[in-house]
């Protein structure tokens, strides 16, 4: 039970005032539901302003406060065109006033002919004339804007302005209890940090680094420890010893030899599922490295064990794809494999759903669909969680910890993390590494091209579908806003498509499922032989004929993403091309990923300098899926603190009596109100008496 002091935190944004339906949508938009969360909507930076008597000794692009007098009201002639309110300062300096759109209905009322005013805005020049557009703040009072010389600029969806939000999150602030302190009072003393009541007042009133990274360092420790009693509670649970007779993997013949690096995994997992205490493995390899047949190794060894396996994908096309190659592969085993998507209904999936039950379907490939509670298994021994990489995967293996006997957890990620984010991301986890490539590959040659040659890229990919060969182009998905993006991959679908006729498909997130496929089929098949796509297409799409890839606005993509999406090319045995389109202006770090994706295939190697790059604040988790597991901590935090947070993490589990089950102490109860707040729930649902 959630402690009662967070009460008033959990409550909803509506019951602060001023809130009500109008304004619930925009903050819902920004996940704003409860007043906690208005807590954690850090400011993305902060404006400080500085008081000047006249525009004399202000800067153009100086953000100011400054006294105006109101000279003239000037109505917008077009509708396009701005409304603008005339001002003199002291000096007799006029500046324009500049309000575009609705902005203007409420300007000429607070900007009264003949008044002055104080305006706090930033100064451009528009033409010979200085302005001010969309003034932050016009007040009668100069002391109304003597403490607003600095102020938080948040992140804001439409319904929104600076000051409501900013007001939200004050009331927001006077809701907040002390609560007692989590963090070891040796570290806290060590580094100066802030308490908590007090680090969350400071990150919203002004840059302040200590207090933020305090506030970070809470995730960290939250998110370690929650892992942490997963785990524990973990090795309490009691598994089954599937040790595998090897009469299956017998009968398998494969195409090719394992490479070493894939024997030791099989070996590592297989030790692991002969032991009682379920197995919770990570399996790292890039892209190619052949992860696929690992897992059907381990499978076959539930099977061979009497249990059921299951393999979970994180998309429909995903699952479909590894099905078709997985019951390939088993046919000469007699094993029985079956598919289960949300999208099946009716007399095949109750057949599927009966097939579990009664044991004779031995495999199912699925999407989260496989999990859910209608679906129940004779004897579930292993769950297979491919692609990974995305944050969220805690509460996923904690879904497969549901049965009567805990299953073995294998989870795939084609991202080679570094252990850091490891840490972060799983916790102690236990780690197999692909990091030898089966062999054959050939380099993939990767060429930075600018966007004005677009018509020479496009003439190229005409010359190599002509040819008979298939190719990627990959839009690029713009964070926050998945319309426009949508609206460029279907504008350059639509380019394409009238300059190579059928011969091009396209997919994007918001396709129906079953058009979603069906372009996918024609691609796989051969029959499309361009696929225009946003980044859906980033994990696992494996078609080996594929053997160019065009990256539109490669810049914009993170270097991570860049090799995973490179990685769909160079899967046969031909020679492939990886065409990375860059924007006219480029960034210094846009460059400098683009010359590293130039000079490496390493993917080990390219995520070590991914988290180099991220500096700069970047937040880990994507926004774009919205499942971000931090508000606050960076990479640069996940970097200096995550050790010492699991560490931690670790004594104070210890302290409480080491099995998990307890958090005891004042520190102890401390961490345990933590969790609930962090909302690490599923972490604190595994203590006795919850
Ligand atoms: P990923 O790790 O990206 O999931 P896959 O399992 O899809 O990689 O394997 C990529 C390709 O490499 C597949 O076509 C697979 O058949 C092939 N492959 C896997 N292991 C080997 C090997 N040891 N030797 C040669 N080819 C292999
Ligand atoms: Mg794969």
């Amino acid at each position: 039970m959630r402690p009662e002091v967070l009460n008033p935190l959990f409550a909803e944004v509506e019951t602060l005032d001023g809130v009500g339906p109008k304004l619930k949508k925009p903050l819902d938009k920004l996940g704003l539901e409860r007043v906690r969360d208005l807590l954690f909507h850090l400011p993305e930076r902060f404006v400080a302003r500085r008081s000047v008597a006249d525009l004399d000794a202000a800067e153009v692009g100086e953000n100011i406060v400054v006294p105006l007098t109101v000279t003239e009201h000037r109505a917008a002639p077009t509708r396009r065109a701005p409304m603008r309110v005339l001002a003199q300062d002291a000096k007799g300096n006029v500046c324009a006033l500049t309000y575009f759109g609705k902005a203007g209905y409420g300007a000429k009322k607070d900007l009264p002919l003949g008044e002055k005013r104080w305006v706090a805005g930033r100064l451009d020049q528009y033409g010979q004339m200085l302005q001010i557009v969309h003034p932050d703040h016009v007040v009668e009072d100069s002391a109304a804007l003597s403490d607003r010389l600095c102020e938080p600029v948040y992140r804001l969806s439409e319904g929104l302005t600076q000051p409501r939000v900013a007001s939200l999150v004050q009331q927001a602030l006077g809701r907040r209890p002390n609560l007692a302190e989590w963090i070891d009072p040796a570290l806290l003393a060590r580094e100066v940090w802030p308490g908590w009541f007090d680090a969350l007042e400071r990150v919203h009133a002004g840059e302040d680094a200590k207090a933020r990274e305090r506030l970070a360092y809470d995730e960290l420790f939250a998110n370690a420890l929650a892992l942490m009693l997963v785990r524990a509670s973990n090795r309490r649970r009691k598994g089954q010893s599937l040790q595998g007779d090897g009469v299956l993997t017998g009968k398998l013949v494969l195409p090719f030899p394992l490479t070493g690096a894939q024997k030791r995994s099989v070996e590592e997992i297989r030790g692991d599922m002969a032991q009682e205490m379920p197995m919770l493995r990570l399996l790292q390899g890039d892209v190619g490295a052949g992860k696929t047949v690992v897992a059907l190794m381990a499978m076959l060894a539930a099977v061979e064990s009497g249990a059921q396996a299951a393999l979970l994908a994180p998309t429909e096309i995903l699952a479909r794809q590894h099905f078709e190659n997985l019951r390939a592969m088993v046919r000469p085993t007699g094993v029985e494999i079956a598919l289960l998507t949300g999208r099946d209904k009716g007399k095949a999936r109750e057949s599927i759903l009966m097939g579990l039950l009664d044991g004779s379907i031995d495999m199912v490939v699925g999407t989260h669909a496989i999990f859910q509670e209608t679906v129940q298994y004779r004897n579930l021994g292993l769950v297979v969680i491919d692609e990974q990489h995305r944050f969220g995967v805690n509460q996923r293996l904690l879904l497969t910890q549901k049965g009567r006997r805990t299953p073995h957890t294998l989870a795939m990620t084609a991202t080679p993390i570094p252990r850091t984010l490891v840490l972060a991301e799983y916790g102690e986890m236990d780690v197999s590494r692909l990091d030898e490539m089966p062999p054959g590959r050939q380099p993939i040659d990767t060429r930075v091209v600018s966007i004005e040659r677009m018509e020479d890229v496009a003439a190229a990919v005409g010359r190599h579908i002509e040819g008979g060969q298939q190719a990627y182009w990959v839009c690029p998905m713009v964070r926050d806003s998945e319309v426009t993006d949508l609206a460029a991959a279907e504008a350059r679908h639509a380019v394409l498509k009238e300059r190579f006729g059928a011969a091009v498909a396209l997919v994007h997130g918001q396709l129906a499922p079953e058009v979603k496929d069906a372009e996918m089929a024609r691609f796989v098949s051969g029959e499309a032989r361009l696929l225009v796509a946003t980044t859906v297409i980033e994990v696992g799409v494996d078609v080996p004929t594929a053997t160019l890839m065009v990256i539109e606005q490669a810049e914009r993509f993170g270097l991570a993403q860049l090799h995973q999406l490179r990685g769909r090319v160079g899967r046969g045995a031909d020679k492939s091309t990886c065409i990375l389109l860059r924007g006219e202006e480029l960034s210094e770090v846009g460059k400098k990923r683009l010359t590293l994706m130039r000079e490496t295939q390493d993917g080990f190697r390219l995520a070590e300098e991914d988290l180099d790059m991220r500096g700069g604040g970047e937040l880990l988790g994507t926004r774009q899926s919205g499942d971000s597991v931090f508000n606050v901590a960076t990479f640069e935090d996940v970097a200096r603190w995550q050790e010492v947070a699991n560490d931690d993490a670790r004594l104070l589990v210890e302290h409480s009596g080491g099995d998990g089950t307890s958090l005891t102490g004042a520190r102890g109860e401390a961490a345990r109100t933590l969790l609930y707040l962090l909302e690490r729930d599923w972490g604190v649902a595994l203590l006795r008496g919850g």
